[in-house]
């Protein structure tokens, strides 16, 4: 897609971060949106901005981890704008802890809104995007960590490799029908969001002021969710699966190359290309 003006998209985990700016980005545009969050506060703010700047919103209270949810959204998505041009399938959290510490319930909570999350919004918005037969593309939110694992990960690493897979193989299964839907699966490096805060051991807004602070002097690695929604809007436009926000073809060569030379794995911290 390289078009997006007048057309329609539908982001989830809009209320915050990369979603949020995704949802400005696509307002940006000329595009008309429909977001959905668990969290009615901060989502009414977001549309309560973009509709100040003109463009048409639909929110809904939607918890992707619920098919039904899902379904009862993409239904009221399609009432309200039509065809849908544009899908994020963004929301996700993150938890940290040793791999024994998590319980089945923690497992649990985090697949149902990190993989099925995804899965319910491929299922729920998808077929009637297809059989429209127009221009359309999806972008899944997966990580770094869809490629690489990191200690005290284990959650966020199965959520995210799990949505690579399905995305690499929902891009095998619409091509094999040669569809006009494209598919990208998105890897943000460290972006400042409230998901990030956990990270940086953030846990007041004064501190996060401090982090915005650092990220401006270009300490940590970490960049903001408008730049990370650029680097998403040019990927659509190339028509590219992979969008890295921060490629790291070097640390990832080193890390294929020692797992076929048989080598156990042994964690070096990700480190990003100098010259992207
Ligand atoms: P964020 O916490 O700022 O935003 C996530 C949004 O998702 C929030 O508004 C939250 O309310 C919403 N959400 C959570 N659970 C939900 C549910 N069950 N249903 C609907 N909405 C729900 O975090 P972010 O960094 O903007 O995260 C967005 C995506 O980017 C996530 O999938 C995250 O895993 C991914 N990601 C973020 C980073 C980073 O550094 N920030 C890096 C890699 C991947």
């Amino acid at each position: 897609m390289e078009q997006f003006e007048g057309k329609v998209a539908v982001i989830t985990g809009a209320a915050s971060g990369i979603g949020r700016a995704l949802a400005q980005r696509c307002a940006s545009e000329g595009m008309q949106v429909a977001l959905a969050d668990v969290h009615p506060g901060k989502l009414q703010a977001v549309a309560t901005e973009l509709e100040e700047s003109g463009c048409k919103v639909l929110t809904g209270v939607v918890n992707v981890a619920d098919a039904e949810q899902m379904n009862a959204f993409a239904a009221q998505c399609r009432a309200t704008f039509g065809d849908i041009h544009l899908l994020f399938n963004n929301a996700g959290i993150l938890r940290v802890g040793m791999t024994w510490q998590h319980t089945a319930a923690d497992w649990e909570k985090i697949l149902s809104v990190n993989v099925l999350g995804v899965v319910n919004g491929i299922n729920a918005f998808l077929p009637a995007m297809i059989e429209a037969q127009t221009d359309a593309h999806i972008v899944n939110t997966g990580s770094v960590g869809s490629l690489v694992a990191a200690p005290g990960m284990a959650q966020y690493t199965a959520c995210k490799m799990a949505v690579r897979g399905i995305t690499e193989t929902l891009a095998y299964d619409l091509a094999a029908l040669q569809s006009p839907v494209a598919v990208s699966l998105l890897c943000p490096g460290p972006v400042l969001t409230s998901i990030s805060d956990e990270l940086l051991g953030i846990t007041d807004s004064a501190a996060a002021t401090d982090a915005a602070d650092h990220l401006m002097a270009g300490e940590p690695g970490f960049i903001t969710p408008q730049l990370c929604a650029d680097r998403v809007f040019a990927g659509i436009r190339a028509n590219s699966f992979w969008i890295f926000t921060h490629p790291f073809k070097g640390y990832l060569r080193a890390k294929n190359e020692a797992m076929l030379e048989g080598s156990n794995p042994r964690y070096d911290e990700v480190t990003f290309d100098a010259n992207p």
